[in-house]
């Protein structure tokens, strides 16, 4: 099939399962992931009507910027404090804000550049190891901290669930998430707004957003699967 063709189907079964929720297709930010993709797949996800990518690495992010034509860029991948100076210019979202270290490395940049970050916290609600996100019990730590840097506007949470045959078994993980989300938007911070969350990928997408999420990031179900000899 089509990237066009896929996104077809894919507009159709987010539809579906936002609605079990109470969102509509409009509600949702459909991200195409764009990582190990070709510039020609890119176009035809553009074509088709995509207006946000994204990407886990920064280089690819500078390589592909040309690709992306006005697009709204997305960093989803764990990002290293010594990067943030790349991604000064050009990326809407950074969704893989996990530590106080990268914070205060962002909000220096921030300062010199006179820019604001905006970026989602990624939260490994399920404590996988190895894996990117803060800790649920650290995270009211975290948004105080957020509240005094003056170049950080946070915009929701992101979730990068287990990987489970059964995706039946990551809906918990979902319905936590959501949540958390909504026991935050009920506190009323500066700098931190929770109007996005940020979860759902090719093996669990429906799931998420039967459960709120009005993101989602998707590749493999776009582009097919991802060639890594390139
Ligand atoms: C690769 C990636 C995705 C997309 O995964 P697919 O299985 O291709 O849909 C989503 N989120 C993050 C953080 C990723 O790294």
């Amino acid at each position: 099939m089509s990237v066009g063709e896929n996104l077809n189907e894919i507009q159709e079964r987010v539809s579906r399962s936002a609605e079990k929720f109470g969102h509509r297709w409009e509600d949702i930010h459909l991200v195409a992931v764009t990582k190990f993709v070709d510039r020609d797949k890119i176009q035809e996800a553009i074509d088709w009507g995509i207006r946000e990518v994204g990407e886990n690495q920064v280089q690819e992010i500078e390589r592909k910027m040309d690709f992306f034509q006005g697009a709204r860029i997305h960093m989803i991948g764990q990002l290293q404090s010594n990067k943030v100076r790349k991604l000064t210019r050009g990326v809407t979202l950074i969704q893989s804000i996990d530590r106080k270290s990268l914070l205060k490395e962002m909000d220096r940049i921030g300062k010199r550049e006179n820019i604001i970050f905006k970026g989602l916290i990624q939260v490994n609600n399920a404590r996988e190891e190895g894996k990117g996100g803060i800790y649920k019990e650290d995270l009211p730590a975290l948004l105080d901290y957020i509240e005094g840097l003056d170049h950080i506007q946070i915009e929701g949470l992101m979730n990068i669930a287990p990987f489970l045959d059964d995706v039946e078994e990551v809906r918990p993980y979902f319905r936590d998430m959501r949540n958390l989300f909504e026991k935050i938007q009920k506190i009323s911070y500066n700098q931190i707004k929770m109007n996005i969350l940020s979860m759902g990928m090719t093996h669990d997408y429906e799931v998420a957003l039967e459960e709120g999420a009005n993101m989602v990031r998707i590749g493999r179900a776009i582009f097919g699967e991802r060639d890594y000899s390139k």
